[in-house]
């Protein structure tokens, strides 16, 4: 059950900082008292909202333990990763080998860009994320819901690829894996179909390190691999909203 789950109200009131202490900004703005627009009970004069320096911009949706994650983390140190996932201890797992990383690491400082949160992705993702805030969002084998009555409890859906349309830049992209292929076609059928994307080529693909890191990094796709089975891969593109007419 998620019912115990907690949202932030807006990106805004997440305080990121508790996620990535090394890019929290030394002086947070500070805030003027008594401002009834501004003071919120997650964002108050007492006990402001810690800024970082950067936004997350790479989301691993249903991160599992993490294996894409701590692998992506390294070659891009840069970049804020974040991986949501919708058990408790797998979070906890995967937030407790991120701070055990970091100090192992602490003297190159990798690792501090990587970070989990509990959430339930099919319920109130434009809360954690502003719009065109994120470049790539994966989505690595997601649990596939085989009977037609569960469809509605699908990963990819029209109404949620609205959601990753909203959070994404234009530009930006949704990488897809599963060994399931009548899910691979469920997700090509839907983001195919959705105003806001196109499919990426076969050719780009070759030369997207993310691809095969996917492939190769994440839980199941070894567990794909060690089985012997298929590995079904698209990628969409986040297209530029049509000017109003
Ligand atoms: N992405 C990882 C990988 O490729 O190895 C894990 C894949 S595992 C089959 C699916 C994961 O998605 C599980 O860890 C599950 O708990 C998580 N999950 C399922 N539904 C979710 C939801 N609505 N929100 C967040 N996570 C979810």
């Amino acid at each position: 059950s998620d019912h115990d789950l907690t949202y932030p109200a807006s990106p805004a009131a997440m305080d990121w900082s508790l996620h990535y202490p090394a890019f929290a900004t030394t002086n947070p703005p500070s805030i003027p008292k008594n401002d009834p627009k501004t003071a919120t009970p997650n964002h108050d004069a007492q006990n402001p909202i810690q800024q970082i320096s950067k936004q997350v911009q790479v989301a691993d949706i249903g991160c599992g333990f993490g294996g894409l994650l701590f692998a992506l983390a390294p070659k891009m140190p840069s970049t804020l990763i974040l991986g949501l996932e919708i058990r408790t201890s797998v979070t906890e797992f995967v937030q407790e080998k991120a701070k055990a990383l970091r100090i192992q690491h602490a003297s190159s400082g990798l690792y501090q860009n990587v970070s989990c949160i509990r959430a339930n992705t099919m319920k109130f993702l434009p809360n954690f994320f502003a719009k065109g805030q994120l470049s790539k969002i994966f989505l690595c084998f997601p649990d596939p819901h085989f009977k037609a009555r569960k469809h509605k409890a699908r990963i990819v859906s029209a109404t949620l690829n609205s959601e990753y349309a909203f959070v994404l830049a234009a530009g930006g992209r949704v990488y897809t894996i599963t060994d399931v292929e009548d899910l691979h076609l469920w997700i090509a059928e839907h983001f195919e179909g959705h105003a806001s994307f196109e499919r990426v080529g076969e050719e780009e693909l070759e030369g997207d390190e993310c691809v095969e890191t996917m492939r190769r990094e994440t839980e199941e796709g070894k567990k794909v691999e060690r089985n012997g089975g298929r590995k079904f891969v698209a990628v969409f593109r986040r297209l530029e909203d049509p000017p109003w007419p």
